[in-house]
């Protein structure tokens, strides 16, 4: 069996899902399983089951007696135990058939009944080259992430803290041997961007760096405890890969959510574009993440040299069966310097369908609508919005620090007004938790419509 097989979320039959009323109570429930030797797999809560930040527990059938025993024994606190089979279904009777294939209104049914989509019905939706089906795949992504996450979008902020890199990813423009002026930010210094973020209102702080063993598990604590002390704010961490036992201490210092993304789950891709990377380690690594109850994000790129549509197939498939809770998919952009620098970017297309395929295949989860995405095409960002995503991440590094952190080059600074007019192009939401106010004293102009 290959590592990924073990991996793979959808070896349960006949699946169950246990809800807890708490990350730690879904934490001692999955421990009393792993103990009971009771299979049991990590998932976002599926649609109508629970929030979308929450992570149940999914189990088989036949196991359903002794969950419920476990639980009544060691008076967990939980919302229920429900069977997979009874789902949320979706209403697309909105979607206009005229012009529509019968293999797509075979489809479209298959997903307005939450159905689980195999290979070639995913495989026929990347494919779709007919405007009339391009737009009703599109309509019925932004159904479901309507109904699952609803009008406003999530703003998050990232901090490039360093961009200094052990590694040497081909596509990357932070590699280790590329040339170019490195920058680390002092404590002092991340704290201070994430008090602006803090009085903007932003919830959820992204701190990210190159593969950087200078920020040891202790520095980086001192600064997750400083930032949950003092602001309370959501934890994002985006570091690399790190030794399996950090997680845990992550974890207990307060992150929340930890992005490691896979790039492609295609083994012998992931291998050209990694050199100084093992694919199975990045399993397990993801794996490790989840175990130590932080929510994964991953994702990857469209469009990457000798990726075929078999591949995307691919990974949208593993982030499915991974239970992902953050799936980031942007097109493959060249850097300046790197192996990659000559090689063509990926087509917005192909990455606008990738993001609405993921919305109908992975549902309840958050899609955001990348850097990447917007640094291909400013229009981008919207149009990403309109076909499944509903999140946004700023690029809050220091201005005079922010042009030595380019993964990839001519990268679009996403900033509040640029995230605003995406907002306003797409007809959606800024999300109530902003401060608004504060935001109209620094000068950004906020239309009345774009406040829920
Ligand atoms: S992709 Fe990440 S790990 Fe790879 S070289 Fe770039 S910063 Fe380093």
């Amino acid at each position: 069996m290959r590592i990924l097989d073990k991996f793979n979320l959808n070896t349960i039959d006949r699946p169950y899902i246990l809800v807890c009323s708490s990350n730690s109570q879904m934490l001692f429930a999955k421990e009393l399983m792993d103990k009971a030797k009771i299979e049991n797999q990590l998932i976002p809560t599926p649609k109508g089951f629970g929030g979308v930040c929450t992570t149940a527990i999914k189990f088989p059938e036949d196991h359903t007696q002794e969950v419920a025993g476990l639980t009544a024994t060691y008076g967990l606190e939980i919302e229920g135990i429900y069977p997979m089979t009874s789902r949320y279904k979706y209403d697309l009777s909105t979607i206009e058939a005229k012009g529509l294939s019968d293999r797509l209104m075979e489809i479209l049914s298959r997903i307005s009944e939450n159905a689980e989509l195999d290979r070639d019905e995913i495989k026929y939706l990347l494919e779709i080259e007919d405007e009339t089906e391009y737009k009703a795949l599109l309509q019925a992504a932004d159904i479901i992430r309507r109904e699952c996450v609803g009008q406003h979008i999530e703003l998050r902020a990232a901090i490039e803290f360093s961009n200094y890199c052990s590694k040497n990813c081909n596509y990357c423009g932070v590699r280790r041997d590329k040339k170019m002026t490195r920058y680390r930010m002092s404590e002092e210094d991340i704290l201070g961007e994430v008090d602006l973020l803090n009085r903007i209102g932003i919830k959820t702080v992204i701190l990210q760096s190159g593969e950087d063993s200078y920020y040891t598990a202790e520095k980086i604590i001192k600064i997750i405890k400083k930032i949950k002390g003092k602001y309370g704010m959501q934890i994002t961490l985006s570091i690399g890969e790190r030794n399996n036992n950090e997680f845990a201490l992550f974890r207990e210092a307060g992150v929340n959510n930890y992005l490691l993304k896979i790039e492609t789950a295609n083994r012998e891709l992931f291998q050209q574009l990694h050199p100084d990377d093992d694919f199975e380690l990045r399993v397990a690594q993801s794996r490790q993440i989840k175990d130590a109850g932080i929510r994964l994000g991953s994702g990857g790129m469209v469009g990457l040299p000798g990726q075929t549509i078999d591949h995307l197939v691919e990974d949208i498939i593993f982030q499915r069966d991974f239970g992902v809770h953050m799936i980031g998919f942007g097109p493959f952009l060249p850097a300046k310097g790197t192996p990659y620098e000559a090689m063509p970017p990926g087509d917005l297309r192909l990455s606008l369908k990738m993001i609405a395929v993921a919305r109908i295949v992975c549902q309840h989860v958050f899609l955001p609508a990348t850097t990447a995405i917007a640094s291909l095409n400013p229009e981008a960002q919207a149009l990403a919005l309109m076909a499944g995503a509903n999140t946004i991440m700023l690029v809050s590094t220091p201005k005079e620090l922010r042009n030595n952190y380019q993964i990839y080059s001519n990268k679009n600074m996403v900033d509040l007004s640029f995230a605003i007019k995406s907002v306003q192009e797409a007809g959606r939401k800024l999300p109530k938790y902003l401060n608004f106010k504060y935001i109209e004293e620094l000068g950004y102009k906020i239309p009345k419509e774009l406040i829920e």
